[in-house]
């Protein structure tokens, strides 16, 4: 089985797939879904589960350019509480 390599939105560092949260704005609503499953289709972007990650990827509205939608504080409380 081939590994896939995603690219953390905080730290830039290259990790397995498995190793990172996974968050999506979904196709459908717009709606922006942590470690959706496997049917949530839409724009991804992908962190290190670790809160340095988690801050810095909300740093100069990181998160919101790669997902091309705005995301707020609450998802930062989410994403640190989990
Ligand atoms: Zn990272």
């Amino acid at each position: 089985m081939t590994e896939v390599k995603r690219k953390c939105v905080g730290c830039g560092q290259i990790k397995n797939r498995e190793e990172m949260i996974k968050i999506t704005r979904r196709n459908t609503d717009g709606a922006i879904v942590i470690n959706p499953d496997l049917k949530t289709f839409g724009r991804s972007a992908y962190l290190c589960y670790n809160h340095d990650c988690i801050k810095k990827s909300f740093i100069k509205n990181r998160l919101s350019k790669v997902l091309k939608t705005q995301v707020n504080d609450e998802l930062k409380g989410q994403l640190i509480d989990r």
